[in-house]
Order: C-alpha cells, then structure tokens, then sequence
C-alpha cells in the first residue's frame, strides 16, 4: 500500500493524544492520528461515568484551544475538598482536612468535567483541523525506523512515515512494548467502581475523600444536584459490589455515603476500573517518545492521571514546536530528551505520592490511623505546607510550560 510521509504520527485518540493532535496542527505540523475505536463508538452517547477532577493548569490549556468555552455550562467548580479518615462499621475518625478555594492563588481548587462532554468538544475540533489526518478504527501492527525516519504499518496495511512517532494508546502501552521500553509495574489489587448519583442535598460545590480501610471513597460534586463516585476496594471485593442488581447495589452506596448528601438515586450504571501503577522506565526512545497513560498509569487517588497527561501534552507540544521553528529535526535525539528532561521529576513524585497515599490511607493498621490522624493535623495548622500541597495539586510547579499559563506557544 501506499507510503505517506508526515511530520508526527500519535497512535492512541484519547484525550491526552487528541490534545498534542490539536495543539501539533493548530501550529502548522502534519498529524495523523491513530485510533483504534470507529468514529460511531468515539461519537456515541455511551458513558463511562468516569468524571475528571481538573487542575487550573489543565483548565488554561483548554482555554487556550477554545475548548473550555464550549464544556464551561457543563463545568463544576470545587471551592472546598473534605478528607476524612473512617470506616465502614463505625463513624467517622475525628480527624479531618479541609482545603478552601480561598486558600490557592488560582480560584476553584478544581473544576470537575465529565469524561463524556470533554471527548466530544476534542473530538469534533480534531475532526474540524485540516492539519490532522484522524484514522479511526486502525491499529498499528509495527513501527520500525527506517533511514531516519519512523515507519508506522497500520493493521490494513497502511504505511505512514513520519519524523517522530507519540505513543498515547494508554495502559498497557502496545507503542511502548513495540519500542521495548520496559516498566515498573505495581498490582495493587484493588479496583474502583465508579458512576454518578443524583442527591435530595446541594453539595456547596464539596468534594469528599473518605479513607476506608480497604480504599478510598471519593464524593465529587458534579452540575445539578449530583455527584461521581469513585470507591476503591479489593478487586474482588470490587467485582462483587459491582455484580450486585441495582437495588442491592444503591443499598451499599447508600451505606456508605452514609447520608452525606441526602436521598440519592443512581444517574448512571456503575463501571469498573481495575487499579495500578505502572511507569515507563524512560519517556523517550529513537523517533519515540511516550505521553499520557501509555507513560504513567498511577492510582486516581489523588485525581491526578488525566492532569499529568494533559502536562506531558503542554511539555512536549512546545518543545517540538519550537525545534521544528528552530529548523531542528524533531524526531532528533537530543530534541526528545529535553521532553523526558522537564517531565522525569514530576511523573516520579506524581507516582511516588499515589503510591504512598494509597499505602497509608488503604489500610486498617492502628498506628497508621494515629499517624494520619497526627499528619491531618499537621497539615491542618500548617498553612505554608497546605499552600505548597494546594500548588503541587493545581500543577503550577517547576518550570510551567506556555499553555498551562494561558500563553500560546
Ligand atoms: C476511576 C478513575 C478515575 C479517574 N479520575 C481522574 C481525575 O479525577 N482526574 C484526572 O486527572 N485523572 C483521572 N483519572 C485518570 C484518567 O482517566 C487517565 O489518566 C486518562 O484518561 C488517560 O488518558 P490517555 O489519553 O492517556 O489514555 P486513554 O484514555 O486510555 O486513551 C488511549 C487511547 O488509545 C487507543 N488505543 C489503544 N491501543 C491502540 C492501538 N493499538 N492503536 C490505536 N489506538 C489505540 C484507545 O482506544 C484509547 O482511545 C481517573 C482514572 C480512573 C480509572
């Protein structure tokens, strides 16, 4: 079949492979996007009830791209984040933590997006760049580098060369095994099940995070009277809850809701989503380089997957735009290590802190209990490491590339 040759191929359409598609094509690079789902299923009305807790940094970039203004009515402010120690059978711990949007420089802790209005607005701005070409329905079968270029072989035979190849096709990375980057993989055992509820009470723009023996529950409030869940436990035990016919199944979230918001009623069937860590054990290769997902696939503890994603997009869209400005090959070694060089630092700590966080908190351990009890505390009364925990979160740390200020490239 015939060989096209452009400058970026991405293999993997989700967001954070979407975006860098947008962000190479708004600033003139040749794209080809790779997606394996058909057009009809990226279109659909299907919803997987996940919801993203989304940073201030992530929120410019999509101001940036005209994206914000078209999911904005359909955007959740968080002004007040609540963690709290418990368990299933008592009440809650007397410890607790509190983090006020007045506390931060930059308005609403979080903006909480549903997965199913974001992927849409990205998709139909994808679909209107004429500087990317979308295959949908295409999986890649090899990538080989070929007289200094990266050949990519699509399932039907397809050829496209290009300067450099993105893997973005999430976890387990298929890109990342084709170009022998090895992991560090975690199994934690354990799975979410999440979905959304609608509540008799307003939530005052509240998010929740209980700390339950086997997993964090995590309460978030979303428009009109309702909010996601993400309740993380033993996968088995995950599989069982999940399982359960509706009726059952609401009687264990009415449990352990435990009338924080009220009657609730469920808005949406639940998924399931196993849990793990996995990291790359280096972002970039020959003509490679690895984003998203396909890089790190951490703990939602935090909610913080999709914004490291979205920052690995900021990172590496501005330093390839500026070397192919510079008239430097992209795909060139040195251009690709100054990606892995901004972004190194952040994935470890990201990785390190979900990692620590679910250690601590998932876990019925009496001394740990005292000892997050005392941490709470800690934190608490310590209003210059709750602002230094409150920036990390917004992802205004280190050097803070272009789009993440609002600023284009
Ligand atoms: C329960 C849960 C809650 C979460 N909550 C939050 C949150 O509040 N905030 C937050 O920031 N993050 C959150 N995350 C993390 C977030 O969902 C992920 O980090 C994010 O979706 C990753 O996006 P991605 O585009 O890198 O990967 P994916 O969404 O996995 O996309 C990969 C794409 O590649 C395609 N693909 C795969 N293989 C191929 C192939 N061979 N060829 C072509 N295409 C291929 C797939 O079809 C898919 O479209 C949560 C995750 C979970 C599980």
């Amino acid at each position: 079949m015939a060989q096209k040759k452009t400058n970026v191929v991405i293999i993997g359409g989700g967001i954070v492979g979407s975006l860098l598609a947008l962000i190479l094509g708004l600033n003139g690079l040749k794209v080809v996007l790779i997606e394996k789902q058909s057009l009809d299923d990226l279109n659909s009305n299907s919803y997987d009830g996940r919801s993203y807790a989304l940073n201030a940094g992530s929120m410019k970039l999509l101001v940036t791209l005209n994206i914000w203004d078209k999911i904005k009515e359909k955007v959740q402010i968080v002004s007040r984040v609540l963690l709290q120690q418990g368990a299933v059978t008592t009440q809650p711990q007397p410890f607790d933590l509190n983090f006020y949007d007045y506390e931060t420089d930059n308005g609403p802790i979080f903006y909480m997006v549903e997965d199913r209005f974001l992927r849409k607005v990205i998709l139909r701005k994808v679909r209107e760049c004429s500087n990317i070409n979308h295959l949908t329905s295409k999986s890649v079968k090899r990538q080989n580098i070929i007289d200094s270029l990266i050949e990519i072989t699509l399932d039907d035979t397809q050829v496209i060369k290009a300067d450099v190849a993105i893997g973005a096709d999430g976890f387990p990375s298929r890109s990342a095994k084709r170009a022998k980057i090895k992991r560090f993989d975690q199994n934690y055992n354990q799975s979410s099940i999440v979905g959304v509820v609608r509540h008799e009470n307003n939530h005052n723009d509240e998010a929740f995070q209980l700390f339950l023996p086997a997993g964090p529950l995590a309460i978030l409030p979303l428009i009109g009277n309702r909010s996601c869940y993400v309740w993380t436990m033993s996968t088995s035990e995950a599989e069982r809850i999940h399982e359960l016919d509706e009726d059952l199944f609401l009687k264990r979230l009415v449990k352990v809701f435990d009338n924080r918001r009220g009657k609730i009623e469920l808005d949406t069937p639940s998924n399931i989503f196993p849990i793990s860590l996995s990291i790359a054990n280096k972002l970039v290769d020959e003509k490679f380089a690895l984003i998203g997902d396909s890089a790190h696939n951490i703990h939602p503890i935090a909610g913080q997957g999709l914004n490291l994603g979205i920052r690995d997009v900021a990172c590496l869209s501005e330093i390839l735009i500026l070397a192919r400005r510079n008239g430097e090959d992209i795909g060139a070694v040195n251009v690709l290590r100054r990606y892995s060089k901004w972004r190194n630092f952040d994935i470890f700590t990201m990785a390190l802190f979900t990692d620590m966080a679910n250690k601590v908190f998932s876990n019925d351990n009496f001394l740990l209990q005292i000892a997050r009890g005392i941490s709470f505390d800690f934190i608490s009364k310590s209003p210059i490491l709750k602002s230094y925990l409150m920036k990390e979160a917004s992802g205004f740390v280190g050097d803070i590339p272009k789009l993440l200020q609002g600023q284009d490239i």
